[in-house]
């Protein structure tokens, strides 16, 4: 089975089990264990940050981040596509009593003026207390549902620029943002710079089998600790699982360009297809968004898997595929020609 459903599918090395194993550890919930502090300091420093916490989950980070910069009953600015609006289980709403207010991005990516819309006039005239206040808006980069798709800089730049001036907080939800690093030789830190808190994966292409880090100001993250035992994220020995998160952000940030070139293989292996539209221009790091235009997505998926291919169905029309370690270029090469015979190509 070729398996292209998610990079969370990431099996951990060798390599990277020997660190597990060796791995010196403490009670976490104490502040003691040497691993995880090694962790949070080393994520801090690529992200150019005071602090860093690490917890279990990319959703928890991003959670744990809302409930730290809100009330409940504030209103939370992201994409209408956003995974924290898409795929967290409503964790906002119920979590933190947050009111996501939706920008209509293309491909997750939304302009200053989209933001400044989203906030409420200031008006003699008009009543403050009929809308929830606007208090954080949320950066996904790259951004999962728009085909792994990279901001440009200016534009992130300028949208939080924005941002600020509406008195917003800014949070960046980085689950994949070592892609973007990667994808254009831009380093994290300056990807990172102008938001207050930014969350970053390790259990996606980096390979770990667990993690996330919320990164920000020494303040910040001192109040995002305690919302992480109220979250009930409090560890024990994760130096065990923080170690395998500490060896692929130095041995595996790199390699995510094979994902990138894998993915672009994928899909110019698809093009001139009269049943799946491609689009090539989408595919900037490791995910690919494929239309279908004869068959609802959901058949396809089936047939796919039952020749070999597993792929996920993202909506009606919609496939995704996302490459990882554990996919080779040889794998690709195999699951053009099965997708191409299955597809009727
Ligand atoms: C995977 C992902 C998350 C959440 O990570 P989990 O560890 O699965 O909870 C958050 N944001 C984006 C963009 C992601 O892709």
């Amino acid at each position: 089975m070729i398996d292209l459903r998610s990079d969370t599918l990431s099996r951990p090395t060798p390599a990277m089990r020997r660190a597990m194993a060796e791995a010196d550890v403490g009670d976490d919930c104490f502040g003691e264990d040497p691993t995880v502090n090694a962790l949070e300091r080393r994520v801090a420093e690529i992200l150019g940050k005071e602090d860093a916490v690490y917890m279990p989950t990319g959703t928890m980070t991003n959670q744990v981040a809302i409930r730290a910069h809100t009330e409940a009953g504030d209103a939370v600015l992201m994409d209408q596509s956003a995974h924290i609006y898409l795929l967290e289980a409503g964790a906002a709403c119920a979590l933190s009593g947050a009111h996501p207010k939706l920008l209509p991005g293309a491909q997750g990516v939304f302009t200053p003026a989209d933001v400044a819309a989203a906030v409420p006039p200031r008006h003699p005239y008009f009543p403050a207390t009929w809308t929830p206040p606007a208090k954080l808006l949320c950066i996904e980069n790259t951004h999962n549902a728009g085909s792994g798709r990279i901001w440009p800089l200016a534009q992130l730049r300028a949208v939080c620029e924005t941002g600020r001036s509406l008195g917003l907080r800014l949070h960046l939800d980085g689950a994949r943002l070592w892609n973007a690093a990667v994808a254009t030789g831009i380093a994290e830190k300056t990807w990172s710079e102008p938001f207050d808190s930014v969350s970053v994966c390790f259990s996606k292409g980096l390979g770990a089998p667990m993690g996330s880090a919320l990164a920000g100001s020494a303040q910040f993250v001192a109040r995002a600790r305690r919302f992480k035992a109220l979250f009930g994220g409090g560890l024990r020995q994760a130096g065990i699982v923080a170690a395998a998160a500490l060896y692929a952000i130095e041995h595996h940030r790199e390699l995510l360009l094979v994902d990138h070139a894998n993915a672009r293989l994928l899909a110019e292996g698809l093009l001139g297809l009269p049943a799946i539209d491609t689009d090539l221009q989408s595919v900037q790091s490791n995910i690919v968004v494929l239309r279908t235009t004869r068959a609802p997505a959901g058949e396809l998926v089936v047939k796919l898997f039952q020749a070999g291919v597993h792929v996920l169905p993202t909506g009606r029309d919609t496939i995704r595929a996302v490459t990882c370690l554990n996919v080779s270029k040889g794998d690709i090469l195999e699951a053009i020609r099965v997708i191409r015979r299955v597809a009727g190509g």
